[in-house]
């Protein structure tokens, strides 16, 4: 069978050879008599090869390779493909498709440092957590000249870009998969290819040092992930019409900002509050009034400053590189330093209880000094802020006392929120840098580094928000494959109408309908003064607990039956995350501030709260209205998805062999997990609707034509299979006849084998 991918795709190829599993159950005998290789589950859940001795009933006897004997129910045996097919470089060529010959063929080509396979139009990249001699000059020039053709993300590329051209529509290049999987290096090494078809050292360059600035700014040492991004991100490179790039732009979603005020034990804030601590040169050091990392208690709380192999001193001059060359100017530069150290300083700040009742007096101490001076305010007014809020009595505002936890929570929320505003900024910053000249040329390649779905123990808002982008791009893949699928039929004269696919509608619905989906619901709690997390809760349950795809839960808890399974979600902090509001006295502190871009950020916060509020939207203490961080995504999101739809779309999905971040440790059921999570197998499971089996009517006649029982006048192959169809009753709506093919609904190939067998 031809490997060339372009005579047929491969959404098709995955079906024709779907056949031969189906086949499986009838094959049994066969397998026995050659003793041909099988996978055989054990209880542990993992696979040994063996082969079968004998069968009765239900039951088989297995001789495992490991020399073992043992019985399991024949449902527990899966057809393990012939040696031949070992490592083969895409999925869909082999023979069987099932877990345990996936799993083994990719891990086959991870010990070779094969680290790129294909499993049909998805590139499936496994993280070799070592440097691999692929990448650099000579390869981009052997991918672009066509003389290397195993599957590599510079494929990818190349393909996208070709596309590109020759079709000028524009492509997108999604890559996902869950922390740790490689999705940064590999949109990195995506971006490498790109930038090196142009040549020069120009915007080229300055694109690889954006890529840099976000990652100091957006990244941090996690357990799972020494440079783990906080962010989702999407960078479109926009070409000129003789294909050089000459612009590129930048969007990000959901930076995780509790990170700022909040580390769990190990990890690490984001990278840039130690590089700056470490290498911040001594004017600089002395204007800042900076501290080893060490003493400032958003970094120190987690027994965590340093990342073994990493000078975070050397990291700043780099950083600082960047910054000139992507020419955010020197004053900028200097604000934002001067805003990382007021968030700093902020975390520093401490309260004195007193009273009995926990009312607090901020210790007016040289945190509170250096905090003020940075952010360009009084010590005063910042104390007032940080221990006082403001209420309207009557016709008097009145100062009222915070206690202990208030007044914590509204300086970690200034922290987060100076943080924030800075990230955005920043990016604001880079994109006028970067942007595409006057004349747009309307061609582009946009690369989306996105977090990959997550279950775990614990699933809180984050969570939620990234199970809901990833059901989103898992439509988008599923609609991608359907429409591959679709023009295959085209092509063959068969009527696709007929073909129902799979699709997660219906979970998207639980989150998106109004007035009665997740992400409204919450927003009606969010807005409501006396709502809590388990008021939401029961919310939730009252109104979607007749959906399939929800499941309400003792406590807080509800559950969500995701393409990738099911997640159970604990309300615990939903209604907090989402409103994330500001107090009032903390934007008024801002605005009066003279550090000129904390004026503007909260500035823009005013705007946005006195914008009209829709009718569920309205003042409610503390702080003004604005949009929730739900909608907000949902907002950003179908942006996203708008933009992609526009493009022509190529999938890279990342697995992480190991938890350990070392290379050549392949742990089986963590990549089996990720595989399941990330749509590979749902690459088989889309092309099984539909007509999964198709047949050349040369072969069908080939192999069936000899059961009919009146000898066929017409030797032509097409109504020999119809005849055989009609002979054997099969339905009308169980196959399609096409030019070149029949197509089968599942299932239809074992009543025919059957008669084949009988004869
Ligand atoms: P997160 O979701 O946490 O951001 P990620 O999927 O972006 O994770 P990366 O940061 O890209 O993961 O990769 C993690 C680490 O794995 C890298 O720092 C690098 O050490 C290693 N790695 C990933 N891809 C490659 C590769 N192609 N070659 C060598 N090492 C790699
Ligand atoms: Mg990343």
């Amino acid at each position: 069978e031809g490997v060339d991918s372009d005579s047929k795709s491969a959404a098709t190829r995955a079906s024709q050879l779907k056949i031969r599993e189906l086949d499986w159950d009838d094959n049994i005998g066969y397998f026995i008599k050659k003793k041909l290789r099988i996978w055989c589950q054990l209880t542990s859940g993992f696979w040994e090869s063996g082969t079968i001795q004998s069968t009765s009933g239900e039951e088989a006897l297995v001789s495992l390779s490991s020399g073992n004997v043992v019985k399991v129910p024949r449902g527990e045996l899966f057809p393990a493909n012939p040696d031949i097919l070992d490592g083969v470089d895409d999925l869909i060529q082999l023979s069987y498709l099932n877990e345990p010959s996936v799993l083994y063929n990719l891990r086959y080509r991870y010990f070779r440092d094969k680290i790129y396979s294909k499993a049909g139009p998805v590139l499936i990249s496994v993280n070799p957590f070592k440097d691999v001699p692929i990448y650099g000059k000579d390869f981009v020039t052997a991918y672009r000249q066509k003389l290397m053709d195993s599957p590599h993300v510079y494929a990818i590329a190349d393909t996208a870009y070709n596309e590109m051209m020759r079709d000028e529509v524009n492509q997108s290049i999604i890559i996902s998969g869950e922390s740790g999987a490689g999705k940064t290096e590999t949109a990195k090494i995506a971006m490498q290819y790109l930038t090196a078809l142009g040549g020069s050292c120009g915007i080229e360059c300055e694109i690889v040092q954006t890529n840099y600035i976000l990652e100091e700014f957006g990244n941090a040492k996690t357990s799972r992930n020494d440079n783990s991004s906080r962010f989702g991100k999407l960078i479109e490179i926009h070409f000129s019409s003789l294909g050089k790039i000459c612009g590129a732009k930048i969007q990000t979603f959901l930076l995780e900002k509790s990170r700022v005020v909040q580390l769990v034990n190990g990890e690490r804030s984001y990278h840039i509050f130690y590089q700056l601590c470490a290498g911040a040169p001594l004017a600089l050091k002395e204007r800042l009034n900076l501290r080893p990392a060490s003493e400032y208690k958003y970094l120190n709380q987690s027994d965590c400053l340093a990342i073994h192999g990493v000078d975070d001193a050397r990291k700043f001059h780099l950083l600082v590189e960047a910054l000139d060359i992507i020419r955010i100017s020197k004053e900028d530069q200097d604000l934002i330093f001067t805003m990382l150290a007021a968030v700093l300083w902020l975390g520093n700040i401490s309260f004195q209880v007193i009273d009995n009742e926990n009312y607090v007096e901020v210790l007016a101490d040289e945190a509170v000094r250096n905090a003020a001076g940075l952010m360009g305010c009084s010590s005063q007014e910042l104390i007032l802020a940080l221990s006082t809020h403001k209420i309207q009595a009557g016709r008097d505002t009145i100062a009222k006392g915070l206690k202990l936890q208030q007044a914590i929570d509204t300086r970690d929320a200034l922290a987060k929120f100076i943080y924030a505003s800075m990230f955005d900024w920043l990016v604001e910053q880079i994109n006028k840098s970067l942007e595409v000249g006057k004349r747009r040329t309307g061609r582009s390649i946009s690369i989306l580094d996105i977090y990959g779905f997550e279950s775990f123990q614990r699933n809180g808002f984050e969570q939620f928000c990234i199970n809901y982008a990833n059901e989103r791009l898992q439509q988008h893949f599923n609609r991608h494959l359907f429409k591959l699928e679709q023009e295959d039929y085209e092509l063959d004269g068969v009527d696709w109408t007929k073909v129902d696919f799979e699709d997660n509608q219906e979970c998207l619905d639980i989150f998106e309908k109004k007035p009665l989906g997740l992400l409204s619901l919450l927003d009606e709690e969010s807005n409501f003064p006396k709502a809590t997390d388990l008021t939401f809760a029961s919310k939730l349950k009252e109104h979607l607990n007749s959906n399939s795809c929800f499941k309400g839960e003792r406590g807080g808890a509800f559950r969500i039956c995701h393409y990738a399974g099911e997640v159970l979600y604990d309300t615990n902090g939903f209604l907090e995350k989402n409103r994330d509001r500001l107090h009032s006295d903390s934007i008024q502190l801002l605005i009066s501030c003279s550090c000129q871009p904390l004026q503007l950020f909260a500035s823009k916060v005013l705007d946005q709260s006195q914008k009209p509020a829709n009718s569920s939207c309205q003042v409610v203490a503390p702080g003004p209205p604005k949009q929730s961080v739900g909608t907000k995504f949902k907002g950003q999101l179908f942006k996203l998805m708008h933009q992609l739809e526009n493009t022509t779309p190529h999938f890279i999905r990342c697995i992480k062999p190991n938890s350990k971040q070392l290379p050549g440790i392949y742990e089986e059921d963590l990549a089996l997990q990720q595989l399941r999570c990330c749509g590979v197998l749902e690459v088989v499971r889309i092309s099984k609707s539909g007509y999964p089996t198709r047949i050349t009517h040369q072969e069908f006649a080939g192999r069936y034509g000899f059961l009919l029982s009146e000898n066929n006048v017409s030797q032509d192959p097409l109504s020999i299979s119809v005849a055989v169809l009609k002979q054997f009753h099969v339905l009308p709506e169980m196959y399609q006849v096409g030019y070149t093919k029949l197509y089968l609904r599942m299932g239809q190939v074992g009543a025919l084998e059957n008669g084949r067998n009988q004869v």
